[in-house]
């Protein structure tokens, strides 16, 4: 094919096709990229988020600490919906404000901002599998806001609590001062039981005055160091100890020790912030 004419058929693609603009992971960087923006079909739509939080996981990819591969992160925010498929239910029309639920229960290949490009660009495409199973979903308009944002992880910290319901905690420990800890403190009084203790550890010294600094009830907040230690041994053997580890994963191990080694009393542990397969196979190999 002449140069003319290979010429003329791209300016006709670049006709065709319409862009928009995303915050793309490249060399080690984060920059912003035109991408292509493809027309859902099916059970597929797009959406334009409004807003897009970007928490600690997402900091611990762009730092390289995980290996998922998207190129774009962005997991948890609120978006309109800008195009659908000719199967999109009509609860899901042009310009409905919804939010997304970023992992799929049972099939690991939908996870949003993880191993699907995620909401930090101004088009997203969400697959149909994320539609027909019920992860996008419609919400009020009081919700356009960008606290909105939270939704997401609130919705993680009350499955945590669903899951410690049967335990009848009276004391709560959490570990880590990101996102869901702070979430977690303020949320456990109505979730778990009216006027239940917490103890809430922190990483750093920043942490502690950041919490210190805008109170959350009675909570108990302390270092994650001898203080803390000291703090967890002085529960009873009588408590009935519910243990949420929202650490980067990284730290998941050092914490669940902690929690192992100083807490007396009936415990139940809840590995919030996951773990790293690698450091358990270790340990594996270890203790084998
Ligand atoms: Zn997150």
């Amino acid at each position: 094919m002449s140069c003319w004419r290979r010429g003329c058929r791209y300016l006709w693609s670049l006709a065709m096709n319409q862009w928009h603009r995303a915050l793309v992971r490249h060399d080690g960087k984060v920059v912003v990229m035109n991408r292509s923006t493809r027309k859902p079909e099916g059970y597929e739509l797009t959406v334009s988020p409004i807003y897009a939080g970007l928490c600690r996981t997402d900091i611990q990819m762009l730092r390289g600490l995980r290996d998922d591969p998207s190129p774009i992160l962005g997991h948890e925010g609120i978006a309109r919906v800008a195009e659908v498929g000719k199967d999109v239910p009509a609860n899901l029309a042009l310009g409905t404000l919804v939010c997304l639920n970023p992992t799929h229960r049972s099939d690991p290949a939908f996870l949003l901002g993880h191993n699907v490009e995620g909401l930090l660009q101004e088009n997203v495409l969400i697959p149909a599998i994320a539609v027909r199973d019920g992860l996008v979903m419609p919400l009020s308009t009081v919700h356009h806001s960008a606290t909105a944002t939270l939704l997401e992880p609130l919705a993680a910290v009350d499955y945590a609590f669903e899951l410690l319901s049967d335990h009848n905690t009276d004391t709560l420990v959490v570990f880590g001062d990101g996102v869901i800890g702070h979430l977690a403190v303020r949320d456990a009084a109505d979730k778990l039981v009216a006027g239940i203790r917490i103890q809430h550890l922190h990483h750093t010294e920043q942490g502690l005055a950041w919490s210190r600094r805008y109170e959350a009830g009675a909570a108990q907040c302390i270092l994650n160091n001898a203080a803390g230690t000291a703090l967890l041994s002085s529960l009873s053997e009588g408590a009935r100890v519910a243990v949420l580890i929202a650490t980067p994963r990284n730290a998941t191990l050092a914490c669940l020790e902690t929690a192992l080694r100083y807490i007396r009393g009936e415990i139940r542990i809840n590995l919030l912030g996951g773990y790293q397969q690698m450091l358990l196979r270790l340990c594996y190999l270890v203790s084998s």
